[in-house]
């Protein structure tokens, strides 16, 4: 350091008082116990730095962007802000920043994190990407809402696509993509040459093959990040429970009302959100069904529609795009609630006319007397609906 530097820290010590690392860590012991957070604690040094271990609680402004940043990470300026860096000179310098800028009570803590390791006082080391998965996700690193943390809980989490279908295969490869770590599929049915048109996971190629099995050959090509599950199963009230309680959110793109019931009974008792999504035709519509936030899909429709209402089970047309259009809405869901983001589409149902070009947004309220979410609900003792259309006979006759 030289004369200048050292000037400058004189007079800095005048304005910005330090702490020891022994009294940073004894403040922030005693706040932790009262659980309080009065104390804010900032990290100033490079990401490198960072990423080899940092004080827990601490958050990262690195110097360079004090000024961009340290107002959005600490909006009261009248709150305590310890500062830390390696040594305790760049946090000082740091420290007279924030003074300048209205920061009432700012402190530097002398001897930096080298001293407070070298104490042998507790760190974490963050987890980090490799190499590899910095480029593959840069531009999700590039938007704060996701971020290196971001990224890592997507990596750690985990979801549940009923049927590799026309919402579930464009779901599937976008989840697959963005590196949603685990992603499970459940469905029995093979592919067929009529579900190319929309199903794009699949191939010409892997026609017979089951859907399950050519989705996750697509999905480990796009990214080997990713683990697949596939289940050569429907889901029924014997595996339901099982296979959903490994995932933290369901897709759900099923054409079945039976499925559809008993998907909802039992996320309302495991507590997962179901991310609800229909097509037909030129239209779609999507909505969040998140156990006890909003309503259920049983709120909506108590029971199914007496048979002779039901669809019948011949395959119901719709344009080629449009499962796209809503699995892909489906599985923007699906991040927003992984990371905790934006707001989810809980009791409000989005739907989508693609002749008109319109997107239109409905209200949906819980239903206190809901036989599954109610204040006197029983989601365990509701009846099981069979699908007409998965029993032989039925089918035959639909194709016939
Ligand atoms: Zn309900």
């Amino acid at each position: 350091m030289g004369d200048a530097s050292r000037e400058i820290m004189r007079q800095a010590r005048k304005q910005v008082p330090e702490w020891t690392t022994a009294q940073t860590n004894e403040a922030l012991t005693r706040q932790r116990k009262e659980g309080q957070d009065e104390i804010v604690l900032v990290d100033v040094r490079e990401k490198n730095e960072w990423d080899e271990g940092y004080i827990p609680g601490a958050i990262h402004v690195p110097k360079g962007y004090l000024e961009l940043r340290i107002e959005e990470a600490v909006p009261d300026k009248s709150k305590p802000v310890v500062l830390y860096c390696a040594g305790g000179v760049r946090s000082m310098y740091a420290g007279l920043t924030l003074k300048q800028m209205g920061y009432e009570n700012v402190i530097s803590m002398a001897g930096g994190f080298g001293e407070w390791k070298n104490r042998g006082l507790p760190y974490v080391q963050p987890r980090t990407l490799n190499q590899a998965q910095l480029k593959r996700y840069s531009r999700h690193l590039l938007v704060p809402e996701v971020g290196e943390q971001g990224q890592l809980k997507l990596l750690d989490s985990s979801v549940l696509l009923v049927g590799a279908g026309g919402l579930g295969a464009p779901a599937a490869l976008y989840l697959a993509a963005a590196g949603v770590g685990t992603i499970g599929i459940i469905d029995l049915d093979v592919v067929e040459e009529s579900n190319l048109q929309r199903q794009v996971i699949h191939t010409t190629q892997r026609v017979g093959e089951y859907k399950a099995e050519s989705a996750r050959q697509a999905i480990e090509a796009l990214n080997p990040d990713v683990k697949v599950v596939t289940y050569l199963d429907r889901l029924d009230e014997t595996n339901v429970g099982r296979i959903i309680a490994d995932y933290d959110v369901i897709i759900d793109g099923t054409d079945n009302f039976p499925t559809r019931y008993l998907l909802n009974d039992a996320a309302l008792l495991a507590n997962k959100p179901v991310i609800h999504g229909s097509v037909f035709r030129f239209e779609g519509q999507l909505t969040v069904f998140k156990p006890y936030e909003g309503p259920c899909y049983r709120c909506l429709y108590p029971e199914p529609p007496p048979p002779e209402l039901a669809p019948n089970c011949a395959e119901a047309g719709v344009l080629g795009v449009l499962p796209g259009v809503i699995g892909l809405l489906q599985s923007v869901e699906a991040l927003k609630l992984l990371l905790g983001i934006g707001e989810p589409l809980v009791g409000r149902m989005m739907t989508y006319d693609a002749l008109a070009g319109e997107f239109s947004e409905l209200s949906l309220y819980r239903d206190p007397n809901c036989p599954a979410c109610g204040e006197h609900g029983h989601p365990e003792d509701l009846p099981i609906y069979a699908d007409v259309c998965a029993m032989p006979a039925a089918r035959i006759a639909a194709h016939a």
